[in-house]
């Protein structure tokens, strides 16, 4: 519940400005903010995944923003992304790039989303990048995967998010594996009616086993994106993780020991890094669905 609250407190876009458009604010939650956001700026986001691409894990980047409005901000999303593939390719990281439609203007329209995804993914072709969209609150889930729909089949570096814990999903999954893009299987992050989604429970838990299996019997690429430690040994028990085209991805500052220790057993791993002055929503997400964050995110700033 207190999630649930922390998420929808956090959606009021008057709390929102004003955190985020406030100048004192930021230096002083700097250090509590590192913990899950590379920085502002693109060049602490390029830096961040430098520096895992040198430990041997491979990277996701974002360039944080969703339900963008502005036609011109859009254009400007759309560009950021292509810069940043453009400085991963110069840098020789061959990772992911993600981005939410949202942000780079589907809420304007399908078709401008589309159009700006297309230039984004014919500039990770040049580079050598693959994109993953993200998945978003289910209102847009029809439209997001129509638009996947239509550009996997000209662009096969495109992949996408299925959140498991929609009912719809098993029957999304069954269309996503005949198309070539990877799969990011998540539990999902947003608040959803309970007539729609399956709540965090072992029920849950053993569909996104049942997701994991169709899709590596089916030999489609996947990025299995969960910190949950538990979940994550019943999969290595199965010998789910070590499959071929398979890796275990997690948020950059969330439980990077598990992760670690999955890398240095031969698994295939990825850290999701994110960088952006919309910092804010993605923050309270963390700490909202995994509330002792707060203690950490408080002892950082007090120790900056
Ligand atoms: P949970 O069942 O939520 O938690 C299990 C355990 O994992 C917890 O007990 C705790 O030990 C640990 N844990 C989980 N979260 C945290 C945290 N924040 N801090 C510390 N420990 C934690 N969701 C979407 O809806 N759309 C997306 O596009 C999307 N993209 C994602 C991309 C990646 C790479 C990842 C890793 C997640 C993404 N998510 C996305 C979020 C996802 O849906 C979940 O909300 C999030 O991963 C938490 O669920 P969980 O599977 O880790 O396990």
């Amino acid at each position: 519940r207190f999630s649930n609250a922390l998420k929808s407190i956090a959606r009021n876009q008057e709390i929102k400005r004003s955190v985020q458009n406030s100048k004192e604010l930021y230096p002083l939650l700097k250090n509590g903010i590192n913990r899950f956001v590379a920085g502002q700026t693109r060049k602490e986001g390029i830096e961040r995944v430098s520096h895992l691409y040198s430990k041997g894990y491979q990277v996701s980047l974002e360039f944080i923003g969703e339900n963008t409005i502005s036609e011109s901000e859009c254009r400007l999303a759309k560009s950021e992304f292509i810069e940043i593939i453009k400085e991963l390719g110069a840098n020789q990281i061959r990772g992911t790039v993600c981005l939410d439609l949202s942000h780079i203007g589907m809420m304007i329209s399908s078709s401008l989303a589309y159009s700006h995804l297309e230039e984004v993914a014919i500039a990770a072709q040049e580079n050598d990048i693959n994109l993953i969209l993200g998945m978003e609150e289910s209102d847009k889930t029809n439209k997001i995967l129509s638009i996947y729909k239509d550009i996997s089949k000209i662009h096969t570096n495109v992949g996408i998010t299925l959140q498991v814990h929609l009912h719809r999903s098993l029957s999304d999954l069954k269309e996503l594996l005949r198309l070539p893009g990877k799969i990011r299987l998540v539990k999902g992050a947003y608040q959803e009616p309970a007539e729609i989604s399956i709540p965090r429970s072992e029920e849950l838990n053993e569909r996104y086993i049942e997701f994991t299996s169709m899709c590596i019997e089916n030999e489609h690429p996947i990025s299995i994106a969960t910190h949950d430690e538990h979940l994550l040994m019943d999969l290595k028990a199965r010998g789910l993780l070590t499959s071929l085209n398979t890796e275990v991805e997690m948020l950059d500052g969330v439980c990077p020991s598990l992760l670690k220790t999955l890398k240095e057993e031969g698994i295939q791993t990825k850290v999701y890094v994110t960088y952006g002055t919309e910092w804010y929503l993605y923050l309270v997400h963390r700490i909202a669905e995994y509330p002792q964050n707060i203690y950490t995110f408080i002892t950082d700033i007090i120790e900056q």
